[in-house]
């Protein structure tokens, strides 16, 4: 009989784990398992098509055909509700039952909620799917107010979507400077100039209290942690993620906000892996467990995950620098490795739009955000690879024409 895999997300990191296991084994059963309506798309581009500038197709990845030519089982608008691992079951919602050899959960996760008074009035958008940026697109474009909700990767780029379609908008963040954990205030100042320019004006150091709604329950206003209201016919929330593995209580599968892997993809329960942003992942670059939500991390986890599904001995492990840009501005943004994490930090401001930060962990580079020149990425990237020994050499490694030639020879381990 051939093997079966059973895959529970068809994201970019379940996507990727199936086309790997049909190029190992092109006999096996494999099925994904969406709740999604649509196949594979590039998640990464709905805010452009958000900001309404890019149509549909390019973002689709994968056309339902793509399954049929690779003989892989595609299940749209399946939610799965359990899984048994002794009898190795997906449950699902309406299609039954699937067995499985080997299971994958990739299933990400879910924009958290803000839990104040009508944040789940009209108007009030969340942004994840396609459908979700649909909804985005064309309430934006008919709103002349709003507000974002969210000091991070994903609020920034509703704030964008708000400037793209000419929404009068304010930012509100709760601490003094877009993204704390990964800037200072010297390299947020940057950003928020840049926001300011496009028209979307930053509130610091203050929050959310509530909405208002008119009679039809559509917000008309938001309310701040200072009373203050700002008209807003439309409102961006990205407030963080909540991992999607309701489905897993029960199974014993080790959850620790996300699905715990070692670095070869595997949970703590036999035939049982993960992939993705769901995962809190042994990483051996750090040597510790880490989180990532990245386009790259995720994808790569897919396919290393399925490369350890099929394997019958030799194990592949993760080892992986993300990267994440944003290019909503004149000048390029890129956040690499773990800039939020780490024992040590050194930075420098370069001009008014050119800006570096790098952080270290044990002595060794561990991440970085690189405003207005993204060039020196692959060099300090390849110091992360091969765990240098490079934190007392800050001043080299912040020239702005960085050159790892000058740093000191490693010493022998
Ligand atoms: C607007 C936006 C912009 C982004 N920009 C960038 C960027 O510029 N660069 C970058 O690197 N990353 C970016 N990201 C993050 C990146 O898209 C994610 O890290 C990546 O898509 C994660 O892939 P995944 O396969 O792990 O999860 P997902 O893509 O979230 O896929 C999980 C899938 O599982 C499904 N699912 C969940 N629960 C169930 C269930 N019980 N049953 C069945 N199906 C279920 C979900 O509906 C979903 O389709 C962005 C994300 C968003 C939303």
């Amino acid at each position: 009989m051939s093997e079966s895999y059973v895959i529970i997300g068809d994201g970019i990191a379940g996507s990727s784990a199936a086309e790997t296991i049909r190029e190992e084994k092109p006999d096996a059963d494999i099925a994904v398992i969406t709740d999604e309506g649509e196949a594979l798309y590039n998640r990464i581009l709905i805010k452009e098509f958000a900001k309404g500038k890019l149509p549909e197709a390019p973002i689709s990845i994968h056309e339902p055909e793509w399954y049929d030519e690779r003989d892989i089982d595609l299940e749209l608008n399946t939610f799965v509700t359990d899984i048994d691992p002794d009898a190795h079951e997906v449950h699902t919602h309406a299609s039954g039952i699937y067995t499985y050899d080997k299971l994958l959960v990739a299933t990400g996760g879910t924009p958290t909620q803000l839990p104040v008074d009508n944040s789940d009035a009209d108007g009030i958008h969340h942004f994840w799917t396609f459908q979700d940026a649909r909804r985005i697109a064309e309430h934006a474009e008919a709103s002349d107010t709003g507000t974002v909700i969210g000091a991070g990767l994903l609020g920034i780029d509703l704030a964008a979507i708000c400037a793209a379609q000419d929404v009068e908008a304010k930012y509100i963040m709760r601490g003094n400077r877009w993204w704390r954990y990964g800037l200072s205030l010297d390299g947020a100042e940057i950003i928020h100039d840049a926001l300011e320019e496009k028209g979307v004006e930053p509130v610091l150091e203050s929050g959310v209290n509530g909405f208002k709604t008119d009679d039809d329950g559509n917000v008309v206003a938001t309310i701040d942690a200072d009373d203050n209201e700002y008209e807003s016919d439309f409102v961006g929330i990205a407030i963080g993620l909540n991992f999607n593995t309701e489905y897993l209580q029960g199974s014993g599968v080790e959850t620790d906000n996300g699905v715990v892997v070692d670095q070869y993809m595997q949970t703590n329960v036999d035939d049982i892996y993960a992939a993705g942003d769901i995962t809190r992942f042994y990483d051996v670059i750090l040597d510790e467990y880490a989180q990532n939500g990245s386009w790259g991390s995720a994808k790569q986890q897919g396919v290393i995950a399925a490369k350890n599904m099929v394997a019958d001995d030799e194990e592949e492990e993760f080892r992986w620098v993300s990267s994440y840009s944003i290019t909503h501005f004149d000048f390029p943004f890129l956040s690499f490795g773990f800039p939020t994490m780490g024992d040590d930090e050194c930075e420098e401001k370069y001009s008014e739009t050119e800006w570096r930060r790098l952080s270290f962990k044990d002595g060794k580079l561990i991440g970085g955000v690189l405003i207005g020149d993204i060039a020196p990425q692959g060099k300090y990237k390849d110091l992360i690879r091969n765990e240098v020994e490079c934190a007392d050499q800050k001043e080299i490694l912040l020239e702005k024409d960085f050159d790892p030639d000058k740093l000191a020879p490693q010493q022998e381990q």
